[in-house]
């Protein structure tokens, strides 16, 4: 549509870069309809949880102080524990982040000479103090709870019989990260994640099998506590919330697994009693209800940037091709030059702070510059268009989200339009 595309070229998008991308895009309409076929699933899958919780305008009132008898903040546990098919579920605003997540399910289930046990190699950077595989204040190291890990083998598949040799009688709890985060490793499928914990419980049928689901949930119709898992963990500033949550994490999963969170997250004896939910929940409500679409259009984001950019020779993980299990995309673009030029066109195509020249610097943790480029309604949602990476080499920008398809197709271009203006990629 011409239309479109004056549109386009007064926001600094050239015709020559608006026409490759459409190029792309005809190759991509089964995928795109497949997507979209997830996506209609999981939103009956949500809205037939609401309905059944007979969610009401009721559920929208804000409560404070100890918050006892919130019955928004209770049916909307409920809501989450029917669509991810648990016992039982604790979604609440007072969980700061996924990482926090993560901590209170590990922390509440993990005693004093138990084991914890990652048949998945190294986990996610920030969960690597947590555990004490860094040294770190109040890690569960330094509450005697000990860690053994078991690489995945050379082509990314489990290490069955390195598991297997790993469980021992002090194995509590074992921790599967869904998504690769910042690493090379393939993303895991539902199907993989069952196998696994299958095969853990088969060599101790008593041990917790707990997964970070960060980044993969509604990515397929079913979810890891469809296929055994006793917790799923992940942050409502990432695909849950569908971009309207302003903070929160959740922890669905067993009664026994999820009550002890709560004591752990509130008080002993105290436990989902406590928690006001000040005013949020209409945002969590209205942000589930939207995350299935939101998930949606920041896969195709992915997925159209994977096409772009290898089309034009640069590596991308995962390829354009490949089925997806999360909404991560990594493209390396092989020079500091190409991630700047990237993370300039993210920057210039979002609705906040689009002014601003995204700069490598330096971040606590890391060994390297980061750059970044986020303009977003809430401070580090990363369901909102965003790109990422250390500065060095293969040179890779982590790509995610976008609450739009529209405007993931756009931030995608405009990164391409920056480019090509800095001679970094020919059409
Ligand atoms: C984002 C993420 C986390 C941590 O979440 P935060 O909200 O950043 O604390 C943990 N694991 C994985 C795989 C993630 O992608």
């Amino acid at each position: 549509m011409d239309e479109i595309q004056s549109m386009y070229q007064n926001m600094g998008l050239s015709p020559a870069v608006y026409q490759f991308g459409e190029k792309a895009l005809e190759g991509l309409k089964e995928r795109f309809a497949a997507i979209d076929q997830i996506a209609e699933y999981n939103q009956a899958k949500v809205l037939s949880a609401m309905q059944k919780n007979r969610v009401s305008a009721t559920c929208f009132a804000a409560t404070t102080g100890y918050g006892y008898d919130d019955e928004g903040r209770d049916k909307m546990e409920r809501v989450y524990a029917d669509v991810f098919h648990t016992e039982a579920a604790l979604v609440r605003p007072q969980i700061t982040c996924g990482t926090h997540a993560l901590t209170v399910a590990l922390s509440a289930n993990l005693l004093p000479g138990d084991e914890l046990l990652s048949p998945v190699g190294l986990p996610y950077d920030t969960l690597q103090e947590v555990i004490g595989i860094r040294p770190s204040p109040c890690s569960l190291a330094e509450y005697g709870v000990a860690y053994r890990q078991v690489d995945l083998l050379s082509d990314g598949t489990f290490d069955y019989e390195g598991i297997r040799a790993a469980i021992n009688e002090k194995t509590k709890l074992v921790t599967i990260q869904r998504s690769k985060g910042y690493a090379t490793r393939p993303t895991f499928s539902v199907k993989q994640i069952g196998e696994l914990i299958a095969f853990c419980k088969s060599v101790k049928p008593d041990v917790i099998c707990m997964v970070d689901n960060c980044y993969g949930e509604f990515v397929e119709t079913i979810e890891p506590s469809d296929v055994g898992a006793d917790m799923v963990v992940g942050s409502l500033i990432k695909n849950p919330g569908g971009g309207l949550a302003p903070i929160g994490g959740y922890i669905c999963g067993t009664e026994k697994c999820v009550s002890r969170c709560a004591f752990r997250l509130s008080a002993p004896g105290l436990g989902q009693e406590v928690g006001a939910n000040l005013g949020l929940m209409t945002s969590l409500f209205q942000g589930f209800f939207l995350a299935p679409t939101v998930v949606a259009g920041a896969e195709k984001g992915a997925i159209f940037a994977a096409s772009l950019y290898e089309s034009l020779g640069f590596r991308c993980v995962p390829s354009a091709k490949e089925v997806r299990h999360d909404i991560i995309q990594a493209v390396e673009l092989g020079s500091e030059a190409g991630m700047i030029a990237f993370c300039k066109g993210i920057q210039e195509a979002a609705p906040v702070d689009s002014f601003a020249a995204p700069i490598p610097g330096d971040m606590p943790g890391y060994d390297s510059q980061v750059i970044m480029a986020a303009g977003a309604f809430v401070q580090g949602s990363s369901i909102e268009l965003s790109a990422d990476g250390p500065i060095r080499a293969p040179y890779a920008v982590y790509f995610q989200g976008g609450l739009t398809w529209y405007h993931a197709k756009l931030g995608i271009l405009m990164s391409l339009q920056e480019m090509v203006n800095a001679g970094l990629a020919t059409l």
